[in-house]
């Protein structure tokens, strides 16, 4: 037998497969990972097919597969026919869209040692390595090469003065855990006289099944545990060990009596046939989480699995809580924070269907599933859906393509459809289910616009209104919270001589630099650059160099000298890291430790806060003003969203939207939280400007540090395109090149060509073929919204 396989290597072009024979006794299957022999080395290959040998192969002499590589964490034919789509559809090389569906990205481990010979190392980085590896005997090569420049490693690979060898990565052994499980109570006598297991039982037949360790953790002796097996109450088993939260108390969720609405909304789901998708719409605090559990529960009880979606901020957040709270340790969740054999094994119990829900951020749309019943997409017009990096997918389209291989529905929820899925209701495409009615009749917050210009002309240079001062009067006086978004950080945007007009910008991007004022220092949004603040204005020399704009560090200040006895707390960039996203200040300020939480569009995602009655939304027209098709659909999603957070308590919920264009549509319609009429409005100026979803959009985007090299490579890539789209009479319409909205970002100069077209599958594989849109600095970005 032969296997096709595709060597896992990055590389730009759409990639070759190539043939292997299949030795005697390897069970080789479409999917699995091998090593394989490939050129001098050794590599990874993912085998794409296996067949009969044909006598086209034998004039090649097809070398052996080496060996089996991982045999848990290989592929399912449907992660391929996916990870094939993606690659055509998103024009990306295969092996980049299958190693998305990876825990394990390489399954060789290349590791390099000092050789011990006359080869001494000579440059002063050189020197380092040797250093670095020596001390480790062996170091994996990829550790040295993100400590040291990869370009030098390989070097010294070359010379001789570091030796490599490579090991396999599927020795890790899994790790397992027993586990108590409950089997029935029905124990009547034997548990008489035994209180603590009588105890115990209670509390098991609750959750069903925890660890061991969780129950030794709460004081049963391993004793108390191993006496409830014998008495045919519970069973002991090993299971992969996985991390869910069990410290958050699992008793008292039961599942709501659902309202009408989400009754219906439940009932089209359940009875889906053909693996539909239906578009959630339901306005903030309508109850869209319970209609995902209960549509998840009965996916449980036909023994299917879940996917759930959130955006990243979610994460650790409530809807997290609610289904692990109602499903227990039925849950996997990943997140970044994950280590790597936390993350395998959610992985692996997801993969065996060991465990049935899965959630997570974008990247959770990869998770392997065994029989996939329900895909959920909670706030599914977030932009984090769309992958910023090659391969740049979009998680819903993905989502949609694997749903349609298990032939199951999936569940896009939102108070803010995106408008090309609401599109796609109207034309039968999808099924709309609505939530018109926030749960128990609470109304939805009523919202005041305060017209900026209006306030500066009566004299109020504050950077609140005075409508926005009595409100957070009134709040705090009432002992309620306010939350107040500004969608900039920092303390003033930029930094400008009066006298002749000079910006400081970064060295190294073409924009204005942020002044932060709790260091002291510019910085660049984005390269992260830091230079301090100039005495003098290093164009003119004068001395009047001045602070303009207000990002949320200027507010904070400001709010602290208004309300000296309030609690304030900020959200942003700044104040949160990568290992702490934040949950530490939103659960504090869910606590009520704090009064105001202030902050950039971090602090409009989802939260069900019962106290905020208040919202405050600063430069409500922020992003109005961006050259972007999808300005106006951001803001109001950003505005409708945020005033969304007031009010889901007893209290009714105010809100305060300040703003220098209050006769804009995007503002009004947002005034009366109004989607229909948005989308009316918004739809229409897309058709007559054919921008999404109307036509597709595909953007080359072309970097390079040389300026000439640049507009060179664009009137190529350009010149290619207007000659095919001359010859195929294509209505795809050729845009560019033309300077990006930024000119220069870490150094590299970048153009952009748009590609729009009602279908880009021609102009797509017309590109899939040259070679020149495959070489570095040159980005496609299929579906764009950059
Ligand atoms: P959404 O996600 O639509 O903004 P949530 O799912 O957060 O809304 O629901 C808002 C609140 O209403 C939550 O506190 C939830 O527990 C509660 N809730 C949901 N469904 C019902 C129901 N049928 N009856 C009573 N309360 C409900
Ligand atoms: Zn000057
Ligand atoms: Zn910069």
């Amino acid at each position: 037998m032969v296997a096709d396989i595709i060597i896992n290597i990055t590389a730009k072009q759409v990639q070759q497969t190539f043939s292997y024979t299949i030795p005697d006794g390897l069970s080789v299957r479409i999917g699995s990972r091998v090593l394989v022999p490939f050129g001098p080395r050794r590599e990874e290959g993912i085998v794409l097919a296996v067949r009969e040998e044909r006598d086209s192969d034998r004039q090649y002499q097809l070398k052996p597969i080496l060996a089996l590589l991982s045999s848990q964490a290989g592929f399912q034919e449907e992660m391929i026919q996916t990870a094939v789509w993606i690659s055509q559809y998103y024009l990306c090389g295969l092996a980049d869209a299958l190693r998305l569906f990876m825990i394990e990205k390489k399954g060789i481990i290349r590791r390099v040692y000092l050789k011990t010979g006359p080869v001494l190392p000579v440059t002063e980085e050189e020197r380092a390595v040797a250093a670095y590896v020596d001390v480790r005997g062996k170091a994996e090569k990829k550790q040295v090469c993100r400590q040291f420049s990869a370009d030098c490693v390989e070097e010294m690979v070359r010379q001789h003065q570091l030796d490599q060898e490579d090991y396999l990565q599927n020795q890790i052994a899994d790790k397992m855990e027993k586990w108590l499980v409950f089997q029935s109570d029905d124990t009547t006598g034997i548990l008489k006289r035994r209180p603590r297991q009588a105890a115990l039982l209670a509390q098991l037949k609750q959750i069903r099944s925890a660890p061991f360790s969780y129950w030794i953790g709460k004081g049963y002796s391993r004793d108390v545990l191993l006496h409830l097996c014998q008495s045919g109450c519970a069973t002991m088993e090993e299971k992969l060990s996985h991390t869910v939260d069990l410290t958050h108390p699992l008793e008292g969720d039961v599942p709501f009596r659902l309202t009408e609405e989400q009754q219906r909304a439940v009932d089209a789901v359940r009875n889906d046939a053909g693996g539909r998708t239906y578009v959630l719409h339901g306005v903030t605090g309508s109850g869209k989480t319970e209609v995902y559990m209960q549509l998840t529960e009965d996916v449980l009880q036909k023994g299917g699995q879940v996917l759930v979606l959130v955006p990243e901020i979610a994460l650790t957040g409530q809807i997290v809580r609610r289904f692990i709270r109602r499903f227990g340790n039925d849950v996997v969740v990943m997140h970044s924070q994950l280590s790597k054999g936390e993350r395998r094994n959610n992985w692996l119990r997801m993969a065996n269907g060991e465990s049935h829900i899965c959630i997570g951020a974008r990247s959770a749309v990869f998770t392997a599933v065994r029989s996939l019943g329900l895909v959920i997409v909670d706030e599914e017009h977030d932009s984090s859906y769309k992958q910023e990096e090659a391969p740049r997918y979009h998680a819903v389209e993905v989502a949609r393509r694997r749903a349609s291989y298990y032939g199951c529905p999936v569940l896009l929820g939102s108070a803010t459809p995106s408008i090309a899925d609401y599109y796609r209701t109207q034309t039968g495409q999808y099924v709309l289910l609505e939530l018109t009615q926030r749960v128990l009749n609470r109304p939805l917050p009523s919202v005041q616009v305060v017209d900026m210009r209006e306030e500066l002309a009566r004299g109020n240079r504050h950077v609140l209104s005075d409508a926005m001062t009595d409100l957070l009067q009134e709040t705090l006086q009432q002992k309620q919270q306010a939350i107040i978004l500004l969608n900039r950080r920092g303390f003033s945007t930029f930094v400008m001589c009066r006298k002749c007009g000079y910006v400081v910008k970064c060295d190294t991007c073409d924009v204005a630099m942020v002044y932060h004022k709790q260091q002291d220092q510019l910085r660049c949004h984005y390269c992260d650059a830091e230079k301090p603040v100039p005495l003098r204005c290093p164009e003119c020399g004068s001395k009047y160099i001045k602070f303009f704009g207000t990002g949320t560090e200027k507010v904070e200040e400001q709010l602290r000298e208004q309300f000296p006895h309030a609690r304030i707390v900020r959200l942003d960039q700044d104040t949160t890291t990568r290992k702490n996203s934040g949950d530490h200040i939103i659960e504090a300020f869910r606590r009520h430790e704090y009064d105001i939480l202030l902050g950039t569009q971090m602090v409009a995602k989802g939260h069900d806060f019962a106290d905020v009655s208040a919202v405050g939304i600063l430069a409500a027209d922020s992003l109005l003003n961006l050259p972007a098709y999808w300005a106006g659909e951001r803001t109001f999603q950003l505005l409708t969203q945020a005033a969304g957070r007031a009010g889901r308590g007893t209290i009714p919920g105010r809100v305060v939207m300040q703003t220098y264009a209050p006769e804009h549509y995007v503002i009004q319609c947002a005034e009366r939280q109004d989607y229909a009429a948005f989308y009316a409005q918004e739809i229409q100026y897309r058709k007559e400007l054919l921008y999404p979803p109307f036509h597709q959009i595909l953007k080359i985007v072309i970097t390079d540090e040389n300026e000439k090299a640049l507009w060179d490579t664009g009137n190529t890539l350009a010149l290619l395109l207007q000659n095919w789209h001359t010859e195929s009479g294509s209505d795809t319409a050729v845009i560019g090149p033309f300077v990006d909205i930024i000119k220069k970002v870490r150094n590299k100069y970048r153009i952009v060509i748009l590609l729009k077209g009602p279908d880009l599958t021609a102009v797509k594989d017309f590109i899939r073929a040259q070679r020149e849109f495959w070489r570095p600095g040159v980005i496609l970005d299929v579906d764009s919204m950059g």
